[in-house]
């Protein structure tokens, strides 16, 4: 693990506690999840839900888990073979990079990439392969052909974090077509992180690459109820996919964690069947939140990538004159009393991520204006 060091949120949240600057960098939502999710969770450890629940989920919310699968996409799972609990997807991540792949396997990934797969590539042995999301029409996409040539003989994984952190994209039909079609012909599995399901703004559609042709039977799915209900800090996620997928991803998740927290497992259980309008609330308030800071980003100087989804910005710092992101990121605090991420610190081809840093707005809306007021006097 030498190289990894510390993560650049880790980082930039202790600058934001030093310097009492504005946090936009962690995304982290600054107010609660559904009351009625919070109240269930206190009734659990009220309950007595307080010992080991089993491994793979505690049975009512691996059912709910998949009801919500069945409702939302049409993809059917067996609860009982098809479903597993983890630790946030941040678990599923590690758990299934460590049973899929092997030494000297590759693993394709979108740069810029969520940092844990990087460290969790490289526990494995494995070799990460970047393809690089570019800005195209005010969007970051890949290039096809570019795809095509970093699938090679040695290629196992493909990883697919669609809505996609932290560039804000939202893959669409024809561009998870493209990656489905590689899937199919060189027999590749894929893992989609899909911890953004319900964040996507405009006319977005989330499009689970598990419903496309020939692709539930070859996918491993990682969801978690983290960014849906504002419960970052419970740490209940989800994989679905095929048995054997599950049962190898089951056989590395009981030797990391063994099971998830029991009372926030009945909880989002009850979030699940009940506070889908809530999250359609969430939806939407974040969506005027992603214009508000924009509006207040593009005032201050910056380029702004409007996102299809997530609660990210992409920024390019060049119209203000900066060049390098990592440099802006750590003198931003003192300079203007706000804490962005560097977005080239999730890119292998670093010039590529050099000019952009990364805003979230997942934040009460006086802390946004604040923060956009802050950063006016850049310029
Ligand atoms: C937040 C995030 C995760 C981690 O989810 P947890 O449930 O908190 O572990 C994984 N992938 C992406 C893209 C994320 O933004």
């Amino acid at each position: 693990m030498q190289g990894f060091g510390t993560t650049i949120f880790a980082e930039m949240t202790a600058l934001a506690v030093r310097t009492g600057a504005i946090n936009l960098g962690q995304g982290f939502p600054d107010t609660d999840g559904p009351p009625a999710m919070l109240e269930a969770a206190v009734e659990a450890i009220r309950g007595g839900a307080n010992q080991y629940p089993p491994g793979p989920g505690v049975p009512e919310l691996r059912e709910a888990i998949a009801a919500q699968r069945r409702e939302r996409y049409g993809l059917s799972y067996d609860p009982a073979t098809e479903v597993l609990v983890t630790v946030g997807a941040t678990e599923g991540i590690a758990a299934s990079l460590l049973a899929l792949a092997g030494p000297g396997d590759e693993v394709i990934v979108f740069e810029p990439y969520y940092d844990s797969y990087a460290a969790m590539i490289a526990l494995a042995g494995a070799v990460r392969r970047p393809v690089t999301l570019r800005p195209a029409e005010g969007r970051f996409t890949f290039d096809p052909d570019e795809l095509r040539a970093a699938v090679g003989p040695r290629t196992r994984l493909i990883l697919v974090n669609s809505p996609h952190n932290p560039t804000g994209t939202v893959f669409t039909r024809a561009e998870l077509e493209t990656i489905a079609a590689l899937c199919r012909e060189h027999g590749l599995v894929a893992i989609t992180d899909e911890v953004y399901e319900y964040l996507t703004f405009d006319d977005a559609e989330h499009i689970p690459l598990a419903t496309l042709p020939g692709m539930r039977e070859r996918t491993v799915v990682l969801s978690s109820s983290g960014k849906s209900f504002s419960a970052t800090g419970w740490k209940v996620g989800w994989v679905t996919a095929p048995a054997p997928y599950v049962r190898a991803v089951q056989t590395v998740k009981q030797f990391l964690t063994y099971t998830a927290a029991a009372p926030y497992q009945r909880a989002v259980a009850y979030a699940l069947r009940h506070e889908l309008p809530w999250v359609e609330g969430l939806r939407k308030s974040l969506e005027t939140k992603r214009d508000r800071l924009i509006t207040g980003l593009e005032a201050a100087g910056f380029t702004t990538y409007r996102p299809q989804g997530t609660y990210f910005v992409q920024a390019d710092i060049r119209p203000l004159g900066f060049t390098d992101g990592a440099e802006l990121a750590r003198a931003l605090p003192e300079r203007a009393g706000v804490v962005a991420v560097p977005s080239q610190v999730f890119y292998d081809h670093t010039e590529a991520g050099r000019p952009f840093v990364r805003f979230a707005f997942c934040k009460r809306d006086p802390v946004i204006d604040e923060a956009v007021e802050r950063l006016r006097g850049l310029a």
